[in-house]
This record gives C-alpha cells, structure tokens and sequence, in this order.
C-alpha cells in the first residue's frame, strides 16, 4: 500500500522545544526514569498555578460560557474592552474593540496573522535566536523566514545594521520577540525606535510578541513598541499563560494598531480566519477579563525576593561558576540561553549533546540550534524548577560539562 506521507509544506518546520529529544525524554519516562524538565515555559508544571481569583471565576463562567455559545469571532466584549483598557495603560493609540481579536492562546493568533498576510516567496524578518514558532509558522504560512541576529555582547540586542541589511522587496514584516524568549533580554526604548525607523522606512508591518510584559525583574518596566508610533502597522500579541500563569487555559489575544488604514484588505483576512475557527474557547476569555481586571500578582514572583527573581539569581550563579559557561543574566521572562565556549566544549551536533546529556544526567535542556541560532554552542533551560531541583539540575549540567571536557 502507498505510504502515508506528511504535507511538503512541513518540509521547513520545526519545533524542537517539543522535538525528538522530548521523545526520547517520554520513553525514559516509561522506562522508569525520573527526568527533571527543563526544555518548557509550562508553569504550571513547577507548581506555580494561576492566581485563585482567576480560577474561582474560570469554575463560575464554566456554565455561563455553555450558555454563551460560539461568541463573535473575534471575541466577547467585555474581555475585549478589558485588552482595549490595558492598551492605554501601555500608551497604544487608537485602539477600539473592534482591533482586539482573542484566541486560544497567542499561537493561534500567530498563525492567523501569518496566514493572512503571506504569500509565497514573502519574507518575514525573524530574531536568531527565536522562538521558534515564528520560523515554523512564516514557513507553514507559505513565506520565507530570514533571520536577524540578535548580539550576545550587547545583552541580546537586536543587530539593526543585520535587520536594515536583510531587508528586501519581498520583505513584508519584522518579528520582534519582547521581552525575549529564549534569552530574557528586554529592549530599551532607543532600540524599540530603531526598529520602528526600519519599518517605517521599508513600509513593513511590526509583529509585536509581548507575553512576558509583566515578567520584570529588577524594577525594569516595559515599553510597548506600538505605543511608540501611529504610521506604522502594529500587531502586537499577549495573553494570560505567562504573566497569568495560565497557559491551559489557553487564553491569548491580538491588537491591530497603528497605520490601519493601509491595511484593510489584510484585516479582511484576518476577520475571515478568525471566522473560520468560529471563536475562541469562551471560558478563557471569560478569564482575560478577570484578570486584566487588576490582579497583578505575577509582581510578587518577580520582586526581589520573590520565588521566580531568587531561581534567576541562583540558576546565574550556578551556571556561570561552571568553567567555559558564560550567560547573559535574563532581565525579564523564564529563560536563560547560555554560551559554552566552543574551546572546551567542541560541540559539532547540539541535539546530539542535548540527548547525551539526557542519557546520562536526566536533565532535559533545548539545544540552541532549536531556537534557529545558526552555531552549535548554546542551550535554553527555564529556571522555574524551585532552589532544590534547581541546584540538583545545574549540577548534574556541571557534571556532565566537566566529563565532556575531559573527552
Ligand atoms: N510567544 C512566546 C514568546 C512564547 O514564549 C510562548 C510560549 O512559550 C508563546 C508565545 C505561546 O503563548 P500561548 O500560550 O498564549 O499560545
């Protein structure tokens, strides 16, 4: 019989934070093994579960939402209104109802805006490293994913000589992942305003990934980039699974803003693909409302002292102390995205290294090739394992770095 065979259109797309490493990780698993996780953004995996007044109104809505149906497309009105509000705090212009889109997640929106927008050849300019959903979706969407670098020396900056270099007439948008997963930087105003300057000149949209807009630490503060600018298109993309640390619920949403005149016929097709997924699961945006409704305890995890801030400053210590890892410390988000310098650890193959490590340790990391960083010499882990098994992980990291220099 003819084999079943899997779309051309995957032929590009990956998505290794989920990837055969993950596999090997489950059928050690049903081996037996214990393996500490540390290739997911899933908080409510180390027990950091989403604020009660979230969940005590996600278990009420549960029978009102059965009673609501399919909703508009696009989304309730009062969860949308609740996102038009939290637009102006971040000084986004110009936003009404009518440019809220909710969805299950930000990833659904994601692909929609991609869909939407691309046809073949486009060319969406994309971080290095990313989160790698954007180069699998750009891909999937029919488009070209190009990547601009993001500089190591500078905190994680975004190159705006590489972006401006790899701009093309096929070039129709830039990504911008802020703050950043995987590496936690958060980018300064002066920057944001590059980036703005390169869009506008170039006539490209501005998609904007803001998810971990409240995850600060010390005392920084967050600047929207589509606050920053009313001719250029923004679609700017948040949710309740980081900050709210509800990810199962699946609660996400989408603001168009900016130069929207320009962009009619695009949003025509965003509001026929946000028709077609019918709606978005209703007691999620029942949850968006609540929570944009003022709980912000996500302050207290981040705040000096608090559970998230101390795993960041351990996780940095630990992982600096080992020889030839270096890490820029995260100013915001989940993620570290250390450097092994290529002198002690001659790695060829990441994934390769990636399941060593697995094999011998128990420690699960994604390589950093996953994250389309183009040199095998970096892995993400998120520090949301609490001080414990933190340490135990790290140092079982160390172990398995100290074996592999004495190669
Ligand atoms: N954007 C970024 C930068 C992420 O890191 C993640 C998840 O890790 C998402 C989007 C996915 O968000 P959601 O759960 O709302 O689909």
């Amino acid at each position: 019989m003819k084999p079943i065979a899997k779309s051309s259109k995957l032929a590009n797309v990956g998505y290794d934070i989920r990837g055969p490493v993950l596999d090997k990780a489950r059928q050690m698993e049903d081996e037996g093994h214990k393996i500490i996780k540390l290739n997911i953004g899933n908080v409510a995996a180390f027990g950091l579960m989403p604020p009660d007044e979230i969940m005590q109104d996600m278990i009420r809505n549960l029978s009102t939402s059965v009673a609501a149906g399919y909703t508009d497309s696009k989304g309730l009105f009062a969860p949308r209104k609740a996102v038009v509000h939290y637009c102006q705090e971040k000084r986004i212009q110009g936003v009404t109802v009518d440019d809220v889109y909710l969805g299950n997640g930000a990833s659904e929106l994601i692909a929609m805006s991609m869909n939407a927008l691309l046809d073949g050849g486009d060319e969406v300019l994309i971080p290095s490293p990313d989160y790698p959903l954007y180069t699998a979706v750009v891909s999937l969407s029919g488009g070209t994913p190009v990547h601009y670098r993001c500089n190591e020396e500078s905190g994680w900056m975004p190159d705006l000589d590489d972006m401006r270099a790899k701009v093309t007439s096929r070039t129709k948008a830039i990504v911008l992942i802020n703050p950043n997963n995987p590496t936690g930087a958060l980018y300064p105003e002066s920057v944001l305003q590059g980036i703005v300057e390169i869009a506008r000149q170039n006539q490209l949209i501005v998609f904007a990934d803001e998810i971990y807009d409240k995850t600060l630490y010390d005392g920084e503060t967050h600047t929207s980039i589509a606050s920053l600018a009313d001719d250029v298109l923004f679609l700017t993309f948040n949710g309740l699974s980081k900050n709210y640390r509800a990810c199962g619920y699946r609660a996400g949403w989408m603001v168009v803003s900016g130069n929207k005149k320009r962009a009619k016929d695009y949003i025509e097709g965003l509001n026929m693909l946000a028709s077609m997924r019918l709606c978005a699961n209703t007691p999620g945006q029942m949850a968006i409302q609540t929570a944009l409704g003022g709980y912000q305890s996500i302050k207290d995890l981040v705040a000096p002292g608090g559970r998230l801030c101390k795993q960041r400053d351990l996780a940095y210590e630990l992982l600096t102390a080992i020889p030839g890892v270096s890490v820029v410390k995260p100013k915001a988000a989940l993620y570290m995205f250390p450097r092994l310098d290529p002198k002690l650890y001659p790695i060829e193959d990441d994934q390769q290294f990636a399941y060593e490590l697995l094999a011998e340790e128990k420690v699960l990391i994604v390589q950093g090739t996953g994250f389309n960083w183009p040199s095998p010499d970096h892995f993400r882990i998120v520090f949301l394992p609490n001080a414990d098994d933190l340490t135990d992980a790290i140092g079982r990291i160390a172990r398995f770095l100290e074996s592999y220099r004495k190669q």
